[in-house]
Parts: structure tokens; sequence; C-alpha cells
């Protein structure tokens, strides 16, 4: 861990790039196990989809670092960490697979919200400093994110959460 020095505000805007950048690193490295361990084969599906799109979210990250001719590394996100340990303390749940299943998607839609957060504060830097480049493949992460959000609580809502219910 080491001490951040925000001098200006380009400072604070490559801090919020690094960390989501880390933790785009850090979910490709979780999100085959949280696939693996779910078993309602739209889940499953969704977040082995997901595992592709963030491949696709860390090269526009990588994008905008090149054209700000900075390295990505050296930041850790210690609240990835933390939710990615939440997450694969469910998914190594034993139980009912349904009920996993309901709990796998309330630790991915932290995830996503924690994502929607940093995306969404990047997104308004890049604005404010004039780079709309940055601001155009920020936003379409940010999109991404919302929609695999959306699209975790139609999967709990159509199904997963009542045959948990009945578990
Ligand atoms: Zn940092
Ligand atoms: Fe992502
Ligand atoms: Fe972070
Ligand atoms: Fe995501």
């Amino acid at each position: 861990m080491s001490t951040e020095n925000f001098s200006t505000f380009d400072d604070l805007y490559l801090h919020e790039l690094r960390d989501l950048w880390d933790a785009e690193r850090q979910l490709l490295d979780a999100l085959p196990a949280m696939a693996e361990a779910a078993s309602e084969p739209e889940l499953k599906q969704a977040l082995r989809q997901h595992l592709t799109v963030t491949k696709e979210q860390k090269a526009r990250l990588e994008k905008i670092f090149k054209s700000l001719d900075e390295s990505p590394e050296g930041h850790t996100c210690a609240a990835m960490k933390g939710l990615i340990k939440e997450g694969n303390d469910i998914a190594r749940a034993t139980g009912d697979a349904t009920v996993r299943d309901a709990g796998i998607i309330g630790a991915a839609q932290r995830v996503e919200h924690y994502e929607i957060a940093g995306y969404g504060t990047a997104r308004t830097y890049a604005q404010r400093l004039g780079r709309s480049e940055d601001v155009d493949l920020l936003d379409a992460t940010l999109r991404e994110e919302s929609f695999a959000n959306e699209l975790l609580t139609e999967i709990a809502e159509s199904g997963v959460n009542e045959q948990a219910v009945r578990a």
C-alpha cells in the first residue's frame, strides 16, 4: 500500500482509472469460478457472458492509459478484493443450489453496483477534463455494467428467488 499524491485533478482521474482497471483484472480471475458455482443455466450464462464483456472493459481502460501515456499498474482495488471474497464465500456454500444461486446474484449485483459507481465517477471526471474519447469509452462500459445489473435482477425475479423460497 502506498500513499496517494493528489496534486492535480488528473492525478485523481488516474487513480480512479487504475482502481477500475485493477477491479476488472480481479474480476477476470474470479468470474469463472462464480459461473462454475451457479446452477441455474441462465445465471451461469449471464456470468460467462459478463466474463467476455469484462475482457473488453479492461481493454477499453488500457486504451485510455495508452492515450495518457500512463501505466495501468500500481493500485489494488481493496473493495473488489472484499466483494470477490464475499462472492467466493457464497459460491462455496453448501446446502440448496437455488438458494445459493440467489446469494450469488446478490454478490454479483454488489460488484456491478461498485463498478457503476466507479465508472460514473470516472466518466464525470473525463467530461470535466475535456477528454471526450475517454467519456465515450467509459460510457460504453457503464452501460454494460448497468445492463449486467438489470439482467441479474431479471434472473432473480423471473424464478430463482421464487424457487429459493420453496427450498
Ligand atoms: Zn490509487
Ligand atoms: Fe466491469
Ligand atoms: Fe476500488
Ligand atoms: Fe461488471
